[in-house]
């Protein structure tokens, strides 16, 4: 049997072809039976005359919406088909699998689709509705733009272990594993393993990868396992140096993705592409913290030296408004809310070589120089309150020639709530895990 896509019927007029999808609606009337098949191509309309086989018509009254079909017939022009003009005159049809009635959720009433959470539940029926199978499109093409500009730029792809002996920087937000007759954690960071790689004289690298973290928060961009976009760089002068590549890949995903989908994406989520002009600008922390200060913004006192998701969005507004940028990097982060690993600014060592880019008012990106100099990268570690012995692995990366070195950090599933603006990363991950969300 050859099987063909909906969305080239139109090259098949006056041909008897075989379809295969699922039926999204069917009009069932005394004589005229019409069923609408939808493939990942579109959909197409079906109709079958009752009276010239009234078995058939019976299977077909009998049929479930969304149960998947092998539908053949001859395909004509109809001008009053809404769907393309054109229409298959059934011939056979055949129940591969029939759906249950009611289903939990009708994936296509637009006006009724439930929330997230009951979605979540019935993920693969909400998945069939178009906006997400185009959303898993653009992240398809999102992540080969950005593997075409890293091999573009001689990067080399590493898949670092996600089971790891000890915990890396701090043991918070780590999952232990049973691992034989020892402990084991989910690796919360390909950081070191990528360090190592420049260490290895890789001096580029990139990743894609799951990430592990237990951090029992319940908010609109948290997951406990989320796919990391991770680049390392050797030889940089700076960080700076780090958010040129950056903001550079970034644009190329961009363009590559409105190129292909951006009229799509206007119609499925109403949002208009805009491929971000460079330089992003940048902003130092202090001066972020004094705008805030400026603007009434009360910054809580925990965080002290950092920014909250509040803060974050009235910065981006900011930027916004200031230098009509979608992106703002915000640079030279305290050492008090940096990890131990962040180089520091030789003539201000309380101030880190870092970056966070802000998209769309969220945080998406982690970035900066990392402290290549053993003496001093232990030294930050003990002032962090770190055991050496626990990281030993990792500062011996140091002994015998590493080059000065940067990265960074990306969340895909937050990258694509901005690009397509989504208000909750649960819409734009596969399959979402949270404290409370281990199935399906
Ligand atoms: P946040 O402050 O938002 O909790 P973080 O500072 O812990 O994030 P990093 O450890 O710097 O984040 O991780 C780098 C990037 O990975 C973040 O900028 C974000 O895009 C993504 N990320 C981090 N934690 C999560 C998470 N729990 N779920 C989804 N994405 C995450």
């Amino acid at each position: 049997m050859e099987r063909t896509l909906i969305g080239s019927l139109k090259e098949h007029l006056n041909e008897t072809v075989t379809v295969q999808g699922w039926l999204q609606t069917l009009r069932d009337q005394k004589n005229m039976q019409f069923l609408i098949l939808r493939d990942r191509t579109g959909l197409v309309q079906i109709a079958h005359y009752r009276p010239a086989n009234p078995e058939l018509g019976n299977l077909i009254s009998a049929l479930g919406t969304e149960s998947a079909l092998t539908i053949s017939g001859k395909v004509v022009e109809n001008p009053v088909v809404k769907l393309g003009g054109l229409e298959i005159q059934l011939e056979n049809l055949k129940v591969e699998s029939p759906a249950e009635a009611p289903l939990p959720f009708d994936p296509f009433d637009k006006d009724n689709i439930p929330a997230i959470d009951f979605r979540m539940d019935w993920r693969y029926l909400d998945l069939r509705r178009e906006q997400n199978l185009l959303l898993f499109k653009v992240q398809t093409l999102l992540e080969h733009a950005m593997r075409e500009y890293w091999l573009k730029q001689d990067f080399i792809e590493i898949h670092s272990p996600k089971i790891t002996g000890s915990p890396s920087e701090s043991g918070a937000e780590l999952f232990e594993v049973q691992y034989f007759e020892r402990k084991a954690y989910l690796a919360q960071s390909p950081q070191f393993y990528k360090q190592m790689a420049m260490s290895a004289g890789f001096e580029k690298v990139f990743e894609i990868g799951p990430v592990f973290r237990a951090d029992p928060s319940f908010t609109s961009r948290h997951m406990t396992e989320f796919t990391g976009l991770d680049v390392e760089i050797s030889w940089i002068d700076s960080h700076e140096d780090v958010m040129v590549f950056t903001e550079g890949w970034l644009q190329y995903a961009y363009q590559r993705v409105k190129d292909v989908y951006g009229a799509e994406i206007e119609r499925e989520f109403g949002v208009d592409i805009q491929v971000p002009a460079l330089p992003f600008p940048r902003m130092t922390m202090s001066k972020a913290y004094s705008i805030l200060k400026d603007m009434g913004y009360k910054l809580p006192p925990e965080r002290k030296g950092d920014l909250d998701p509040g803060g974050e969005r009235a910065i981006a507004d900011y930027a916004k408004k200031e230098y009509g940028s979608d992106f703002l990097f915000v640079i030279d982060w305290p050492i008090s809310v940096r990890p131990f690993y962040h180089m520091r600014h030789p003539d201000a060592p309380e101030l880190t070589r870092s970056f966070d880019l802000i998209a769309g008012g969220l945080e998406i990106a982690t970035g900066a120089q990392r402290e290549h100099r053993l003496e001093i990268l232990k030294a930050q570690a003990l002032e962090k309150g770190l055991g050496l012995e626990n990281i030993q692995y990792y500062l011996d990366f140091f002994r015998f020639g590493t080059p000065p070195h940067g990265g960074f950090g990306m969340g895909l599933s937050r990258l694509l709530m901005v690009l397509l603006n989504l208000p909750n990363i649960r819409e734009s991950v596969y399959l979402f895990r949270g404290p409370n969300r281990l199935q399906p």
